[in-house]
Order: structure tokens, then sequence, then C-alpha cells
């Protein structure tokens, strides 16, 4: 047989890398008190980068799970098969905590750990981190019941994936999931419709008759569900399996077609009298889950934040082997500045995520930091909008500096960009998130006085920082027709933020590059795309530092 050609200038596969060998997210934890949790990190960082964890997304993502609604003799069965991969990244979740950890163990840093964990394991399939996610958002929420946090946290939290439909106190670990959009309203879940009534057999007991448009992780063992109770939309604990091992009234109508999360069940689902118990009070539904909600939107900002390191990584490895009109891709200017970019915008994604897990582990769940509990209130908000909304663009520039093989699916990153737009919707839309700060801000004025003393602890660092905080000061001066003006009112105070952390707690270049970029005024700072970074920028330390370590990555 003739040799057609030889195969040349294509990179390497990326593996058997340290997806935890990235330096923003390790400065971030060590400065969150998190420190203690690093050999652990790169061990799972380790495996995240691996040839195995690898070929496990790979398969979840091309094999996505099937329902089965019936039995071959035509009962309901209504369960979702996933391919067996999908177990092996749940397992490992749960067995490094990723679901539950700092409930468990309470050790200070503890959820700052766990994030970092989240960004790192992330990296491999973003689909399974919904129920992970879901089941460490719903203890804050149960705990608003403490009889029914006494049953159900033990297991919630325990290290166990026991994946099953079979009652939940018989089991040696738990998964929950959340199911509050209907048809007619997501965002507005006071428009539910579903119904509780109580079943009036002494236990406190409702039956829950309606349906739910969205509800993920439908082989969760309990969701947190909104319904409609006589006293008002109310927050129910609904278990897939009842006590006596009967399933629950729960229908599986389909699974979701969706553009991306392709390895996780995304169901819409009819309760038919499903029997549920009541968290927290009649009427106080909203109140409730939202603690579920707002531990899920930190996940959101940090799933983002991983998925940009990913797509950084893959267009640096790329670029440093790749050549093209005479030398490597790496060492062209233009995608200097491009790949420059996206590092930058990686770390203040990074730097904000992490520092808002800082304020969980301090104040925001019972812990006794009431400041840091204010900033957190804001700081998510602004975060949740702003990093999610850079999530599809970033996604975008990553995958062209890998040119045509950046739109194919070996590649990885059709899956990268696929996912990118989800956590902008979910737990909060874009204008809900923006919105949000605005209520914050409304509702609670120390809010902002938090914010500011967070950001003015960054003060006298850079000249473009210092003014941006005073054009801020002046634009939070006159919420004359705010709502109107929530996005850009939001962006800039996610963007002072992002400056602040990193001036405070990057890379002294990152933090200069990112304020030349993102906050200089009167046209003198970036353009609107990636890889319009302004001159003087140092390029070589910022990707020097955003360099993956280790595995076949040698391009240097
Ligand atoms: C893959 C996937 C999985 C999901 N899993 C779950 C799940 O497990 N459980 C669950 O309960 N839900 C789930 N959801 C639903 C998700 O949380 C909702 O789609 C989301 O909250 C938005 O609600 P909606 O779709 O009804 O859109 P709407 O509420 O109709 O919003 C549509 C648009 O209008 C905007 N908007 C809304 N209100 C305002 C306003 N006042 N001012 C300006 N703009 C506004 C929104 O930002 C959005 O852009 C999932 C969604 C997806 C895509």
């Amino acid at each position: 047989m003739p040799t057609t050609h030889e195969v040349t200038n294509q990179p390497p596969p990326l593996t058997s890398y340290d997806v935890a060998a990235y330096p923003a997210l390790l400065e971030s934890l060590r400065a969150h008190g998190a420190g203690w949790a690093e050999d652990d990190l790169h061990a799972l960082g380790l495996l995240a980068g691996g040839p195995q964890a690898q070929e496990w997304a790979r398969c979840v993502e091309e094999q996505p799970p099937v329902l089965r609604t019936h039995d071959r003799y035509g009962h309901r069965v209504d369960e979702v098969e996933f391919h067996p991969h999908w177990h092996d990244l749940m397992r490992t979740a749960v067995e490094h905590g990723l679901h539950a950890a700092p409930w468990r163990e309470r050790t200070p840093g503890a959820h700052v750990a766990r994030a970092a964990k989240l960004f790192v394991w992330g990296q491999t399939d973003a689909g399974h981190l919904c129920p992970v996610s879901m089941t460490y958002a719903a203890v804050p929420a149960l705990r608003t019941s403490p009889g029914l946090a006494a049953a159900y946290e033990p297991l919630l939290t325990s290290a166990d994936y026991d994946f099953g439909l079979r009652p939940p106190t018989t089991k040696s670990g738990l998964i929950a999931g959340m199911s509050m959009t209907e048809k007619q309203g997501g965002s507005d879940v006071r428009a539910n419709t579903t119904r509780a009534v109580p079943t009036g057999d002494g236990a406190g007991l409702y039956a829950l008759t309606g349906h739910k448009w969205f509800t993920s992780a439908p082989m969760s063992d309990v969701f947190l569900t909104l319904a409609q109770a006589p006293g008002g939309l109310s927050c129910f604990l609904v278990p897939r399996v009842l006590p006596d091992g009967t399933r629950n009234a729960i229908r599986l109508m389909r699974l979701k077609d969706k553009l991306g999360n392709r390895s996780n069940a995304s169901a819409e689902i009819e309760y038919e009298g499903a029997v549920g118990q009541l968290v927290g009070e009649e009427g106080a539904g909203v109140k409730t889950i939202i603690k579920m909600v707002n531990m899920t939107r930190l996940d959101c900002a940090l799933a983002t934040a991983g998925g940009m390191r990913l797509g950084v990584v893959q267009a640096l490895h790329h670029a440093g082997h790749r050549r093209a009109f005479g030398s490597r891709l790496a060492d062209q200017p233009l995608m200097t500045n491009v790949l420059a970019d996206l590092a930058v915008e990686a770390e203040a994604a990074t730097v904000a995520s992490m520092r808002l897990a800082g304020a969980v582990d301090r104040g925001a769940t019972g812990g006794a930091d009431e400041q840091e509990a204010l900033f957190r209130r804001i700081g998510l908000a602004v975060t949740k909008y702003w990093v999610c909304k850079r999530g599809p663009a970033h996604a975008a520039e990553a995958l062209e500096c890998l040119g045509g093989n950046g739109y194919v699916e070996e590649s990885g990153m059709p899956r990268l960009y696929r996912e990118a737009p989800l956590p902008s919707i979910w737990e909060g839309s874009g204008n809900v998130a923006a919105l949000d700060a605005l209520r914050a801000m409304a509702r609670r004025p120390e809010t902002v006085e938090a914010y500011f003393a967070e950001v003015d602890a960054a003060a006298g660092a850079d000249a473009r920082l210092d003014a941006a905080i005073g054009r801020l000061h002046k634009e939070l001066a006159d919420l004359t027709a705010v709502e109107y003006r929530a996005r850009r009112v939001v962006e800039s105070m996610a963007l002072v933020l992002q400056g602040a952390l990193l001036h405070r707690h990057g890379d002294a270049a990152v933090a200069d590059a990112f304020c030349a970029g993102r906050l200089g005024a009167d046209g003198d700072g970036g353009g609107l795309a990636f890889g319009t970074l302004p001159p003087g920028v140092d390029t070589a330390a910022i990707l020097a530092r955003a360099r993956p370590a280790g595995g076949s990555y040698d391009g240097s």
C-alpha cells in the first residue's frame, strides 16, 4: 500500500495531568483557609486529568440516559438507565465529599475545599455535577425542619454512593433533587399550580398533585419540591420510594432532549397524589427552598469557572504544539493576546467563585460572621450573573483556538461549548440574577456596604480599579430606572469585585491585565471580544502561570 502522508503538526492528546495544579485555584484555596486540603485536591486532580476519567466522560456524553416508563408487562416503572460510567463519576464525586463533606466535617475551610474539588472534578463531565450540587444544597433547606434533618442529613452526607430505588432510610447514602419549575413559570415559582393537601393521617403528610416541567436527576432518592398548600406555596420533601417499599406516585413523562448537559437526565414529571413531608412552615416555600437555590448558585459560578479553566488548558495545549506560518501558534502575538485574555477571565472567575465559597464557610451557614453573610448575599448574585454570562463567549473563543479540531466532538470542546449556557439559565437566569442583586441592595442596604468594604480593601492597588470604584459609587447613588439598567450596574459591580479580588488574592500580572482590559475608561481599555488586551500587558507571565502542569503537556 502506498503511504499517502505522515501525520504531523497535530498535538498529542492531553492526558495524565493534574487538573488541580492551577495557581489561581491553589492560591484561593490557601487564602480562604483550606490549604490543608491541597494533597487531597491534587489526588483528585490527577484522577480528573487521567485517561480513565476522560474515558468515563466521553462515554456518558455519547450514551445519554434512557427513560423506561414501563416494564415488559406494562407496569409503570419510571426508571432512568444510565451508562455504567455515570455511576463511576457519581461514586468518585460522592467518595470525595463533593455532595456534602462540609456538612459532615464542619472543619473551617471545608466549603472552600469542597468548592475547589467541584471545580477540579467538574472538568471531567459537568452533567453529573447537577445531582452532586443539589445534594450539597439540600442540607441547609432541610435544616429548617430539624426532625427531617435528623433523619435524612446523615444519609445525604454519607460518603456511600448507593444507587437504586429503595426506601431512603434503608440506604447507606442518598442523592437529592429539586423540583420547582412548572410549564407556566420557572423564575416566577409563585405561579406554581401543584397542590399539596394534608392527608389527615396524623403524621403531617401531604398528597401532591400536579406537574413539574424540569426535574433533573429524576433517579434521586428525595426531592425538595414546591407546591401550593392551604397556607400558600410550601416546600416538601418527596421521596421516590415510600417506607413500605412501594414507589411514590411520581411519573416520569419524558426526558428533555437538551442542547448540552447530556449525561444528566432532566425529566418532565407528574405527581399523582405523591406523598411529601412539609419542610419549614406552610406558606414559606420560597424562603425555605432559596437556601438550596443559593448553594446551587455558587456551584453554577464554580462550574463555569472550572469550564473556563478547561477551555484555557485545551487552548494552550493546542497552541503550544501547533505551528502555522512558520512558528508555534502560542508564540504569535495575536494568539498570545487571545490566550492571555482567556486565562485572565478564567482567573477572575476562579478568584470570585472561591471568595464566595469562603463567605459560605465563614458566614452564611450558621457561622458567626455577619459581615461575610452580607457580602455573600450580594456577591453571589453579582458573581452568578457575570461569571455565568461570560461562560459561553469564553468557551466559544477557547474552541476557536483549536481551529477546525475544536469544532469536532472528539476534541471535547463541543461538549464544553454546549454546557456553557446552562449555568446562566439554571437557578436564576441572567436577568433574574441581575434583579436579585438589585433586590438585595434595596431590601438590605447593608449588603452594599459589605460589597464596598470588600472592594475598598484593594484601594490604592491600581488607579484604574480606584477610578472604577468611584464610578460605581456614582452609579449606585442614583437608582432611577435601575431595573432597566440592572445588567449594566451588576456587570460593573462584578468587574470591580473581580479586579479587587485579583489584586488582593491573585497574581500581579493577571490583576494588571484584568484592570487594563476590563476597567480602563474612555476607550483606553480592552475591546469587546477576547484577544483585545491593550499593549503593555505581561502576557508571558500570564501564560506561564496558566499552563497545565505535567502529563503530556510539553508545549512550554
Ligand atoms: C438542563 C436544565 C435542567 C433543569 N433542571 C431543573 C431542576 O432540576 N429543577 C427545577 O426546578 N428546574 C430545573 N430547570 C429549570 C430552570 O431552573 C428554569 O428553566 C429557569 O429557572 C428559568 O425558568 P423558565 O424556563 O420558566 O423561564 P422564564 O422564567 O419564563 O424566563 C424566561 C426569560 O425571562 C427572563 N425573566 C424572567 N423574569 C424576568 C423579569 N422579571 N425581568 C426580566 N426578565 C425576566 C429570564 O431571565 C429568562 O431569560 C432546568 C433547566 C434546564 C435548562
